[in-house]
C-alpha cells in the first residue's frame, strides 16, 4: 500500500548534504566549514547558559541577539529574524510568501537546497544558467524573475565563489515578490556589506538578506543564523516560524559570537591567506582554481577526472566535495569539479601532497 504522502513529498529525492564522519582523523574540506574554534567568549557564554535556567523556555524573540546583531548592521532589532541555522530562515521565507505552483528562481549552479524546499512547498522552480562567465544573461534574467514569488541568490555564490555587483542583483527583483540575498558567505567578501543594501531604495521592502553563524563564526554545530529585511516583513515571517525556534544556549551563543568581531576578522584574516596560499598551487598540480571571495575555490583539474580526485582523496582520509551539475538542455555541457573549503595551513599541506600522490596514480 502507497504511504500518504504527499504528491510533491513523493516526487522528491531529498536534499542530499555532504559528508559528515563521526570519526576522527579527516581533514573535512567538503562543507565550508571554519576551520578554526569559535571564540572563547562563545564557549563561556555556552557554559554560562547550560548551568542557567534550562529548565524554563527560552526568549521566543531572541532580543539579546536581535540586539547584538542590529546594532552590528545599523538597523533596528524588528528588523531581525534569528533562525535555526539560516536554512530554517530559507524554510520560513519559503512558507511565508509561496504558495503552491507560485515561481521561485536561482543561479544554476549555485544552492541547490532553495529548489529542494521550493519543491516540497510545490512551487515551480525556474533555474537561471550562468554562463561560463558565470553570469546570467539579464534579458532572461529579467523574464524570469519578473514573474517570481522569490528569487534566491548566494552572493558570494557557492560552489564558484564569485560575487555580483548591487546592479546585477538588481536584474534579480520579482515585480511583486522578493530577491532572497543569502549572505552565507558575506564575510568573506573582498568588501563585506552590513546591510547597506537594504536602505538602498531600489532594494528596500524587496530584499531579505540572510546569514548564519555556521562559517565566518564558526558555530556550524550551533545551529544558527538570521535574515535582515523590512520591520514589517520580518513581523510577518516571525508568524511563520516555530515559537521557540532557537534555543537558550544558542541565543546566548550567537550574541556572544556576534559580539566579538575581532575574533571573527581575525580567522577570516587567516582564512583568506591560506587561500590566496592554495590559489597560488593549486595550478602547479594541473588544476585550475576560480577567483573566490568565500572561504572555499572551486576547482577543474585538466584531466577532467575529479570524481577520481576525489575518491583518491578520500582514500587518505580527506573530504571535499564532488559536484555535478547539469546544462541548460539535454545536450549542453554541464559544469563538473571540486569545490575544497580552506582549511588551515597544516590541512592545506596535507591537501596538497594528498592531492600530487592521487594524480600521479591516475
Ligand atoms: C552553509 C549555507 C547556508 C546555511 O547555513 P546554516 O548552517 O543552515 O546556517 C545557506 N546558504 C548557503 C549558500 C550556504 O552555503
Amino acid at each position: 500500500m502507497p504511504l500518504p504522502f504527499r504528491t510533491a513529498i513523493q516526487q522528491i529525492g531529498g536534499y542530499v548534504p555532504g559528508e559528515q564522519p563521526q570519526a576522527t582523523g579527516w581533514i573535512k574540506l567538503n562543507t565550508n566549514e571554519n576551520p578554526y574554534p569559535p571564540s572563547p567568549k562563545v564557549v563561556e557564554a555556552i557554559q554560562n547558559a547550560a548551568t542557567g535556567r534550562l529548565n524554563v523556555y527560552p526568549d521566543p524573540m531572541a532580543r539579546s541577539f536581535r540586539k547584538a546583531a542590529a546594532a552590528l548592521f545599523d538597523v533596528d532589532p524588528d528588523c531581525i529574524l534569528p533562525a535555526n541555522g539560516s536554512d530554517e530562515n530559507l524554510t520560513i521565507l519559503m512558507r511565508s510568501f509561496c504558495d503552491a505552483g507560485d515561481a521561485i528562481v536561482y543561479p544554476y549552479p549555485s544552492y541547490v537546497l532553495y529548489e529542494t524546499l521550493a519543491k516540497i512547498q510545490g512551487c515551480d522552480v525556474r533555474r537561471l544558467h550562468l554562463n561560463d562567465q558565470l553570469n546570467w544573461d539579464a534579458g532572461e534574467a529579467t523574464d524570469l524573475c519578473r514573474s517570481a514569488k522569490l528569487t534566491f541568490v548566494p552572493n558570494p555564490n557557492s560552489p564558484t565563489g564569485n560575487c555580483w555587483t548591487p546592479d546585477e542583483l538588481e536584474q534579480l527583483l520579482p515585480d511583486d515578490g522578493l530577491l532572497i540575498l543569502d549572505e552565507a558567505y558575506g564575510d568573506f567578501a573582498n568588501t563585506p556589506h552590513r546591510g547597506e543594501l537594504l536602505k538602498q531604495p531600489r532594494f528596500h521592502q524587496r530584499m531579505v538578506v540572510t546569514r548564519t553563524l555556521s562559517k565566518s563564526y564558526s558555530l556550524a554545530g550551533l545551529r544558527f543564523g538570521f535574515s535582515i529585511a523590512d520591520e514589517q516583513l520580518t513581523q510577518g515571517m516571525q508568524k511563520v516560524k516555530d515559537s521557540y525556534n532557537c534555543d537558550a544556549i544558542a541565543i546566548a551563543a550567537a550574541t556572544a559570537a556576534i559580539e566579538d568581531q575581532d575574533w571573527m576578522l581575525e580567522n577570516r584574516g587567516r582564512i583568506l591567506a591560506t587561500r590566496q596560499r592554495m590559489a597560488a598551487e593549486l595550478p602547479k598540480l594541473g588544476f585550475v582554481a576560480l577567483p573566490s571571495q568565500a572561504n572555499f575555490l572551486w576547482t577543474t583539474h585538466s584531466s577532467g577526472r575529479h570524481k577520481d580526485i576525489y575518491e583518491g582523496l578520500k582514500q587518505q582520509q580527506i573530504l571535499v566535495r564532488y559536484m555535478q551539475f547539469s546544462g541548460k538542455s539535454a545536450d549542453a555541457e554541464g559544469l563538473e569539479g571540486l569545490r575544497i573549503t580552506v582549511g588551515t595551513d597544516a590541512e592545506i599541506d596535507r591537501l596538497l601532497q594528498a592531492l600530487e600522490t592521487t594524480i600521479s596514480r591516475l
